[in-house]
């Protein structure tokens, strides 16, 4: 049986060093709940550099790089040519999580534009896919449709929508592109749930990835703590329930998308 591939994790955040839990245990426990791939995910420069060295020593993780929305404020241009640097590392797989966060108040637009547009150029130029974070208010879709323009400008081919929180139209305007949709264990919480539920209903398997986005969003019934690629389990339950279909398939599917997403299907013994 194929293996989960989860496409976002963060096993270099602080909470797991607090805990006491190296990225080692993390990755042989992801193994004893059937993950055996996942994509460690940068969020500033030193988070990138962390993920970048964990991925090198430890077989089945890889690594995503990038300067989080958010964190953009915090940074100077001189932090995007660190993180081209690191892009060139063999086992960065894509640049993220990078986007766009209008929830956040006062956030400034024209930082966050510049940001992103920085690292978008680093995708295109190291043939890398791309992580998204996007965020608005409630019922609100610009920030989604300010990255598809800037998706379109750029030319991006492969990215992948992080813990998606957009309605069915949305999802549409990424899948048409050929873009990912991530699924994340927000899809087992009530207050999310009928939106999400129809993205998942409707959208075809083959433009679906699953996100454990460890240490956040742990999947219900296990709010409240730490999450761990391990529980990625409980959603896959849940879309195997909401599609009405086998869980092998899922697990099969999504596995094959992040092969493309990522470019590795042609990269079989990569590890
Ligand atoms: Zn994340």
């Amino acid at each position: 049986m194929a293996g989960i591939f989860d496409v976002h994790a963060h096993l270099a955040h602080e909470k797991y060093v607090e805990e006491g839990v190296t990225v080692e245990e993390i990755v042989d426990d992801a193994r004893n709940f059937g993950v055996d791939r996942i994509v460690n995910v940068g969020y500033n420069v030193e988070t990138s550099k962390i993920v970048m060295l964990q991925a090198n020593r430890i077989n089945g993780l890889y690594a995503a790089v990038g300067i989080h929305p958010l964190e953009v404020k915090f940074v100077t241009d001189e932090a995007y040519a660190k993180i081209d640097d690191y892009a060139n590392s063999k086992k960065v797989l894509a640049i993220g999580e990078i986007g766009l966060d209008y929830y956040e108040k006062n956030f400034n637009k024209e930082n966050q534009l510049h940001g992103f547009e920085m690292q978008l150029k680093i995708a295109k130029q190291n043939n890398l896919a791309v992580l998204l974070h996007i965020r608005d208010v409630e019922n609100n879709y610009t920030a989604f449709d300010d990255v598809l323009k800037l998706l379109d400008k750029y030319d991006i081919k492969r990215a992948a929508v992080h813990s998606f929180t957009g309605n069915w139209d949305i999802a549409q305007k990424f899948i048409k592109r050929g873009y990912y949709i991530s699924i994340s264990g927000l899809i087992t919480y009530a207050r999310k749930f009928e939106e999400l539920k129809n993205v998942v209903k409707n959208a075809s398997l083959n433009y679906l990835v699953i996100e454990s986005d460890s240490p956040h969003i742990t999947p219900e019934p296990k709010k409240g703590k730490l999450n761990y690629p391990g529980n990625l389990q409980l959603t896959i339950n849940k879309i195997t329930s909401i599609k009405g279909i086998e869980k092998d398939e899922v697990i099969s599917s999504t596995r094959v998308n992040a092969q493309k997403l990522f470019g590795l299907l042609n990269k079989k013994d990569f590890l």
